[in-house]
């Protein structure tokens, strides 16, 4: 009998006779069957095949179960979770469209960087959760209430649309909006959700104003026409409507003039330089700590005073894994007088993520039950360690997850979380940091 060909290769002969003798040993005969080929039938693969027939799901039937992917799993470090096991349990019949696991990933790139077999699960759950959403099947009900805040009012916090730029009054320098300039401008500064509405987001963008002004940049906000970038939604399975939130602030941004885009969040960055080009919207987009870095020799002139803090920095996944910007945070940092920055032991390619990312930002609760901790209270345990005073970031996610997270771990008071704007504002303003400055900004 001969061996199945595939993939254009001859395979050797397999024959089976009563006995065999091989090296002077007698083999009976059901010992040669193991030189047979054998074909799998008798398993069901239909829940392993309702994922890999999805566009985008394919590579989850590449796994190997090498297990590479596990020891660097954000979720699995403080759960049972990985791109292993889902697959194990895929083929084992679980339905992952049925499954909690489905949920539970943040996009955090961190197993496609040590995967043999490049199974993609910045492919694989989008395309799951968006096959669940399409077949009605239940999905939690926070991360609905985002969708539908999204839908409604174009941002994630159910906020009035109309208030978006209010923050800016408060910044105690002028925030020009772009509609009502009525000319050119080098930079439009696409702000983002959070930092227009949440108030350790608000406190971060009027740091950014007074740096701008203080550089003398010709910037822009596009205020009440802003809308939320959409690639979060999209992450969470919400393909439609991440597309008509891109469709909508593609067509904002097409009425002005605009040399480069500047924004305040990783997550905006990936969409504005990653998505918004497929559908058209093409721009030279900068992080802002990317547009800062061009500005070093001024900022260094314009801080004053030195903060003397010792801080860790948090690589944000969309920044840093996904998009390779690792140094800018680092270089602004280490030029703020009186900051030393120490690193956690899981940094830039292994930085650990904060539990924000593909829509975890709206899944804390639904998480909780499958998790012995958050993620964000693991970062900042991790943070301790290091013997770091401050937390610095520059995500408008995090500032509110790693706050929560301080006193969910009993740190309130040991370490202060600070975006990179904050501490060079402070240090250009004078302002000293310490325990209690994240809470004196709020509202
Ligand atoms: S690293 Fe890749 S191939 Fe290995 S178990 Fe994980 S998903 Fe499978
Ligand atoms: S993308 Fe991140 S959270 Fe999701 S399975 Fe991979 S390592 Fe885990």
């Amino acid at each position: 009998m001969a061996y199945k060909q595939s993939y254009g290769k001859q395979g050797p002969l397999a024959w089976e006779k009563d006995h065999a003798v091989v090296e002077g040993i007698d083999l009976p005969g059901h010992w040669n069957r193991m030189f047979e080929s054998r074909v799998i039938t008798d398993y069901d693969t239909s829940t392993l095949d309702a994922i890999t027939s999805l566009p985008g799901g394919e590579s989850l039937g590449w796994c190997y179960q090498c297990a590479k992917c596990i020891a660097v799993c954000p979720v699995d470090i403080v759960g049972d979770y990985g791109p292993r096991k889902i697959h194990r349990d895929v083929q084992r019949g679980v339905s992952l469209l049925d499954s909690h696991n489905l949920w539970l990933c943040t996009t955090c790139q961190n197993c496609l960087r040590v995967c043999p077999k490049e199974v993609d699960m910045i492919q694989i759950m989008p395309a799951a959760r968006q096959a669940a959403i399409e077949e009605g099947k239940p999905i939690p009900p926070e991360l609905q209430k985002a969708f539908e805040a999204s839908d409604r009012y174009g941002n994630p916090l159910g906020e009035n649309p109309r208030k978006r730029a209010d923050w800016a009054k408060g910044a105690g320098v002028p925030v020009p909006i772009l509609a009502q300039l009525k000319r050119p401008v080098d930079v439009l500064w696409y702000v983002g959700s959070y930092p227009s509405y949440h108030p350790r987001g608000i406190d971060a963008a009027r740091a950014l104003a007074r740096i701008f002004h203080a550089l003398g940049v010709d910037f822009a906000i596009l205020g009440v026409e802003e809308k939320e970038d959409g690639d979060s939604i999209r992450l969470a399975g919400e393909a439609g409507l991440a597309e008509k939130l891109t469709e909508a602030n593609i067509k904002t941004f097409s009425k002005y003039a605009f040399e480069r885009l500047v924004v305040f969040g990783p997550h905006e960055y990936n969409a504005f330089k990653n998505v918004y080009p497929k559908h058209g919207g093409r721009y030279d987009v900068s992080h802002y700590t990317q547009f800062l870095v061009e500005h070093l020799d001024r900022l260094r002139e314009l801080m004053k005073r030195p903060l003397e803090l010792t801080v860790t920095y948090h690589d944000p996944c969309y920044l840093s894994r996904h998009n390779g910007e690792y140094e800018a945070p680092r270089t602004l940092l280490k030029a703020i007088p009186g900051v030393r920055l120490v690193e956690m032991p899981r940094n830039r390619e292994n930085g650990y993520c904060c539990g924000g990312g593909g829509g975890g930002m709206w899944l804390d609760s639904f998480s909780r039950d499958y998790t012995k901790m958050r993620l964000s209270d693991k970062r900042v345990l991790e943070a301790v360690e290091t013997g770091a005073k401050g937390l610095a970031i520059c995500c408008p996610y995090e500032v509110s997850r790693f706050e929560d997270a301080v006193k969910a771990t009993g740190n309130d008071g040991r370490l202060v979380v600070r975006d990179i704007a904050e501490l060079i504002d402070e240090s250009m303003r004078g302002n000293s940091p310490s325990p209690d400055v994240g809470r004196v900004g709020r509202r």
